[in-house]
């Protein structure tokens, strides 16, 4: 059977390029952003997916990821993949951050994984022998501290936290990952924009250069498939270098 797959934070960047390399392997596809990633979907469509359906979502909304779960459950009666990508970071010392934007930060990364994990795992059927894959995009510093970007950094750790506790629940029937990515050239990271002191700063990596999106969907798509069948409650690295956990 086509496998049936849920990407988050579909609408750009890592997600938008997840959406179409799954695409390319013909896989019906459930895209969901803030706003409804019609350009997205469109483009998945002309790269060979099976089904395409775009969503709304607030990933950090109960009742919004209810409503998301409900309409895979109409419409496939069940879930092969997620590829959780909605994200959003925030910069700043620390005494200059309002616990608004810690809230935030917190309910979007982390809250918006868990609410979206639970959604998913739920509407998968466990089997050892071709186990659905649960995929959430962390950080590299999930591993680590990073100075300015502690509310990110804390809800990345935590990510990592979701996925080891599930892995370890739905062994051997779900397969249960992050993806840990280091700088990559999304709206998110910003190169255009950036100083050039900031942009050493980021590029003082072994690799010394940032990511790419289909980079990140590589690995999406390597966990989703055979290649990814004896990997649980790990990390992967598409990071450069950045950090050697
Ligand atoms: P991006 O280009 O900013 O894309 C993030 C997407 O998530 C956007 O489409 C955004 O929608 C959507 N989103 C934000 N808040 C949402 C919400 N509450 N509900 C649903 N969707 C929401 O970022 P990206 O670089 O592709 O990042 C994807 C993931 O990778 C994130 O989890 C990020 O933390 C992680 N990551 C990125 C990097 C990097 O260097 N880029 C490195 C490590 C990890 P709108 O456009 O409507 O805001």
């Amino acid at each position: 059977m086509t496998s049936r797959i849920l990407i988050t934070g579909a609408g750009r960047g890592i997600g938008a390029a997840t959406a179409l390399a799954f695409a390319g392997q013909g896989g019906r596809l459930i895209l969901a952003d803030l706003d409804t990633p019609e350009a997205t979907a469109e483009a998945s469509r002309k790269a060979g997916a099976a089904e395409v359906l775009p969503m709304s979502c607030d990933v950090s909304d109960a009742a919004a990821v209810a409503a998301l779960r409900d309409e895979v459950q109409s419409a496939w009666g069940g879930l092969d993949v997620l590829v959780h990508c909605a994200g959003i970071i925030h910069e700043a010392p620390l005494l200059e951050t309002p616990v608004a934007e810690f809230d935030r930060v917190i309910a979007v990364n982390l809250r918006g994984s868990f609410l979206v994990g639970q959604a998913a795992i739920g509407l998968m059927t466990p089997d050892a022998a071709n186990p659905p894959r649960v995929i959430l995009i962390a950080s590299d510093m999930a591993y680590c501290g990073r100075e300015t970007f502690s509310p990110y950094v804390a809800s990345k750790h935590g990510v990592l936290g979701l996925v080891r506790s599930w892995a370890k629940e739905f062994a051997p029937g779900i397969l249960v990952n992050a993806i840990c990515p280091g700088p990559i050239d999304t709206e998110m990271l910003g190169a255009d924009n950036m100083s050039a002191e900031w942009r050493a700063k980021e590029l003082a990596i072994p690799l010394a250069r940032f990511g790419t999106p289909v980079e990140i969907a590589a690995v999406a798509c390597f966990l989703a498939g055979d290649g990814g069948r004896y990997f649980t409650g790990q990390g992967l690295g598409p990071n450069g270098g950045s950090v050697m956990p």
